[in-house]
């Protein structure tokens, strides 16, 4: 998570503490580390005042923030394979500074790599360190092909179906084939591959308020992306993270077949807005978002 300092008053600011916790909680408890029934207020309270005590490594300005890695590590003097049980529990601090000096740079995504990121049954829902480890070839052979993230598909039931990209969730805005209206659409958390991001979870709640379009938690595929692309629906697609909040997705490439999507739309625009003005204190966010230390 970050910390950030208000553009409106310079009180210091944490996003989502307590959603922070419960997955630190589930991760750990997916490892069986001891110690997962932590007090989670406890830990926010740890560290609320090592931000404290850093504040001056909190950079100022819009797209700056002190970014927060609580780090779990089994510290057990043992060779064989056996849960721990001894950890040692610490929080990595690091100022950063805005993914996009001057407006949004959208990426482009290749979809066709042999490897899979996740699968039912895994640790796909898990902030564990054996999910990353693996994606670094991957990684480096859609760069070398020149695109930024892979797409990550599932297939289920003779479909692509679509999950993450890169290490953030993934949003597709799709317009109905009879009525035209927006769907605003992302991968559903009970299959288990899924990781249950913060931000996900924030641009759930906040386009659920709108009130203007479909939100769906559901499996796209990519034989719909390609259908609502080739009929001219495909309205917009971004990725989700705590790094960059929203990252808009100019292309994929499935198949050997690049899909181009419009550049950054409306709806990525307004995610942007409402989530970035919440972190920095602007925003009036829903209860208990953003929590002033
Ligand atoms: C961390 C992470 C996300 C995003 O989670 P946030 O809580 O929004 O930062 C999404 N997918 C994966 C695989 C991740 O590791």
């Amino acid at each position: 998570m970050k910390a950030y300092k208000s553009l409106k008053d310079g009180t210091i600011r944490l996003f989502r503490p307590d959603m922070n916790m419960k997955r630190l909680q589930s991760s750990m408890e997916r490892l069986q580390m001891p110690g997962s029934d932590f007090d989670h207020q406890q830990l926010i309270d740890c560290i609320a005042e090592l931000v404290r005590l850093d504040q001056r490594w909190i950079p100022e300005g819009e797209g700056y923030s002190l970014y927060l890695r609580p780090t779990v590590i089994a510290t057990h003097k043992f060779l064989g394979l056996a849960a721990p049980d001894d950890i040692l529990l610490y929080v990595i601090t690091s100022p950063v500074g805005p993914y996009y000096k001057s407006g949004f740079k959208p990426i482009r995504l290749t979809a066709d790599t042999p490897y899979v990121r996740a699968w039912v049954g895994g640790t796909g829902h898990a902030k564990v360190g054996g999910n990353y480890g693996p994606t670094m070839k991957a990684q480096a052979e859609a760069a070398s092909e020149g695109y930024a993230q892979v797409l990550w598909l599932f297939e289920e039931n003779g479909e692509d179906t679509i999950t993450e990209v890169g290490a953030m969730n993934v949003f597709f805005c799709i317009a109905d084939r009879e009525t035209g209206l927006p769907e605003l659409v992302t991968a559903p958390l009970d299959r288990g591959d899924i990781l249950p991001g913060v931000t996900r979870d924030s641009i759930l709640h906040l386009a659920r308020s709108w009130g203007n379009i479909k939100v769906s938690e559901r499996f796209a595929t990519m034989r719909e992306v390609i259908e609502a692309a080739d009929e001219g629906r495909l309205l917009e697609a971004f990725g989700a993270g705590t790094a960059a909040v929203v990252t808009p997705i100019s292309c994929v490439k499935y198949r050997g077949t690049d899909i181009d999507i419009p550049a950054t739309g409306e709806i990525t625009k307004r995610i942007w807005d409402e989530v970035t003005g919440i972190q920095y204190g602007i925003k009036e966010g829903p209860p208990g978002w953003s929590v002033e230390i």
